[in-house]
């Protein structure tokens, strides 16, 4: 995983500020439709063209799994590591 700098941008579903994210591996920079996590919440975010943060809906989230397994299962595993951090457990 590699971080990037970004807009400065609150999560929509916290309202934590980043301007900064992580990005899975493979990814050059955050693109508009590019998926990340608000390392707070754990929430799953979108990137819009502004490279804004708007919230993955359920929806969404459940077209991605139908559409990509792969980029879902990474964003599920990004998820558990992110609780894993905030919960301190190795
Ligand atoms: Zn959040």
């Amino acid at each position: 995983m590699r971080d990037f700098s970004m807009p400065k941008s609150s999560c929509p579903w916290c309202g934590y500020e980043m301007d900064a994210c992580t990005a899975p591996s493979g990814l050059d920079s955050p693109g508009p439709g590019d998926l990340s996590i608000c390392i707070q919440c754990s929430g799953f975010l979108v990137f819009d063209v502004a490279l804004k943060l708007q919230k993955l809906e359920p929806e969404q989230e459940f077209q991605l799994a139908l559409k990509d397994p792969a980029a879902y299962a990474e964003l599920m595993k990004l998820r558990s590591s992110v609780r894993e951090i905030k919960e301190g457990t190795p």
